[in-house]
């Protein structure tokens, strides 16, 4: 039987458009699920978003709509996002849904059933902008997650006994792999350990969110039916056979992606609704931390907010979720700024990966008709040829075994370390010229050199000793070297290469450059380049005919 896979993002909020922390998760999730279909799982990937709630029903009068039209208006911008970037979700869940809604009242009357909730009183105080109790806080309090002050809420509600769960949580996170990362894992403990109360899980002071089954006087608290989501989307409390089935096949997940500001949510009141309904935990729930700007939190007050779709439109989908893997240690805060991102990509890319791919590519095309011809059996192996495959095989292991552990940084640098070694190696073994000098006298065919991917390694990356401006390939446009060139050239930070600074964009988005250029820094790399290879020429090298100009 295939083995199954699911995997979710956390279902982001309405309350504001999509900005690039929301990119951050979404691509991480993304990559997983790529992997996992690849190695061979059937695969389930959901991302969503969560509508209800106070906050939302005050943005949307502050706005002038319905909670539904501005929620409506919200979503389709990350789904509008999503598609851009190519992202392979295999649904949408939106909280608003019907589905959805008759779903978490199935999940709410199945927790009630099991003698889990009862009907109380609240009095307390309550942080509007995380909809969250805030135990323990006085009148005028401030939130202790997001420092604003919290309200007084005197409300008859319907309450969960989390207290009942506080031992078969502790024993569940005695997983180490439940909870990742350790830091995560131990702040959860220590907040279990100190104690549970039950928790108010419905509202009766606002009207926007699900009723309660039997009781349409309140609303099911948001975050029960938000985290909900990951039972709905896939079929739980569903009548017809085919979402059964599903349901059956795909729970429990495999990973739940979040950021560290909802760990508690996920991590306490989430397993323990699910004990209460007695369904399956999900396996694991990792955490990462957050996407700074420039070292500090990115806000609306401060204006630092980095938006995705500036970014897509000058460099792309692909540069961008190798940057956010490559530059940010998974789990930890990362910090984003301009200038890094044009400085890995004018590194990684368009210097490592780009040249490589664009001298390879130019070279079939010359040699080899455009074709990557197969090697002859009788080829002998040259020297040096298993060391490379040996290189390449256990590149592909670390990857993996680092990558399962959500160590994308460690692994993509160890892909190009990789890279890095092979290169060296052909370039000492000067099989550019080789290549040129063999086929030309034989026409076709590759050299007597082993194999195309030891071609492809043994080829020569050079510098590219040009510094154009971004040019977009045109859409639909064939992948060919010109189109690799343009797509793969270093950014210039001069000349007219400006980062697309739209409207709706933040300000500080346009400053970039200008700060790079003042650096400097490309220039300088490329000038000092240009002495090397010049250098180079003049002992024994002669100029790369092979290359593209
Ligand atoms: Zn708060």
């Amino acid at each position: 039987m295939t083995r199954k896979f699911y995997i979710t993002t956390p279902i982001y909020y309405v309350n504001a458009r999509p900005h690039i922390g929301h990119a951050y998760t979404t691509i991480a999730c993304d990559t997983i699920a790529r992997r996992q279909r690849l190695l061979g799982a059937d695969t389930f990937f959901l991302t969503g978003t969560d509508e209800h709630g106070q906050k939302i029903e005050r943005a949307a009068q502050a706005a002038d709509k319905t909670p539904q039209q501005y929620a409506d208006e919200i979503s389709a911008e990350f789904r509008n996002l999503w598609k851009r970037m190519g992202i392979s979700n295999d649904d949408f869940i939106r909280t608003t849904e019907e589905r959805h809604i008759k779903r978490v009242q199935e999940l709410f009357r199945r927790i009630r059933d099991n003698g889990y909730i009862y009907k109380g009183t609240y009095t307390g105080q309550y942080c509007v902008s995380d909809e969250l109790y805030v135990d323990g806080a006085q009148p005028g309090d401030p939130c202790p997650t997001c420092g604003r002050i919290t309200e007084t809420v005197h409300e008859e509600n319907y309450f969960f006994k989390l207290s009942a769960f506080q031992d078969k949580l502790l024993e569940l996170y005695a997983n180490p792999d439940f909870i990742r990362p350790e830091t995560r894992r131990n702040e959860v403990i220590s907040f279990v350990r100190s104690g549970l109360r039950d928790l108010s899980i419905s509202r009766s002071t606002f009207s926007w969110g699900i009723p309660v089954p039997d009781d349409p006087k309140h609303v099911i608290y948001v975050w029960l039916d938000a985290l909900a989501n990951y039972l709905t989307a896939i079929g739980y409390g569903a009548s017809h056979a085919g979402a059964q089935a599903a349901f059956k096949k795909y729970w429990p997940a495999d990973v739940h992606m979040i950021g560290k500001e909802i760990v508690r949510f996920h991590c306490v009141y989430w397993p323990a609704f699910l004990l209460a309904a007695g369904l399956p935990l999900p396996k694991a729930i990792v955490a990462h931390g957050w996407l700074l700007f420039e070292e500090s939190k990115m806000s609306k007050s401060r204006g630092n907010i980095v938006r995705t779709e500036t970014i897509l439109d000058v460099l792309g989908a692909d540069a961008l979720r190798y940057f956010l893997l490559r530059e940010v240690v998974f789990g930890q805060d990362g910090s984003f700024s301009f200038d890094a991102l044009v400085q890995r990509y004018n590194s990684d890319l368009a210097n490592g990966l780009g040249n490589l791919a664009s001298r390879t590519l130019t070279m079939i095309n010359r040699y080899f008709k455009g074709e990557v011809p197969y090697p002859s059996p009788s080829a002998s192996k040259l020297p040096g040829d298993e060391a490379i495959a040996e290189t390449a095989r256990k590149t592909i292991r670390e990857f993996g075994v680092l990558f399962d552990q959500f160590h994308f940084s460690r692994a993509l640098e160890t892909a190009w370390g990789s890279w890095r070694r092979s290169t060296n190696t052909s370039s000492r073994t000067s099989h550019g010229r080789s290549a040129k000098n063999k086929t030309t006298q034989a026409g076709r065919g590759w050299p007597p050199c082993s194999t195309p991917q030891r071609r492809l390694y043994a080829l020569r990356p050079r510098w590219r000793i040009r510094s154009c401006p971004m040019q977009r390939p045109k859409s639909g446009s064939r992948w060919d070297s010109a189109t690799s060139r343009s797509l793969l050239s270093p950014i210039s930070h001069g000349g007219s290469c400006r980062w697309a600074p739209n409207s709706a964009t933040s300000t500080r988005f346009s400053r970039a450059p200008t700060r790079a250029r003042s650096k400097g820094c490309n220039r300088w790399r490329i000038s000092k380049e240009v002495r090397q290879w010049k250098n180079r020429k003049s002992r024994r090298h002669r100029p790369p005919a092979l290359l593209p100009p």
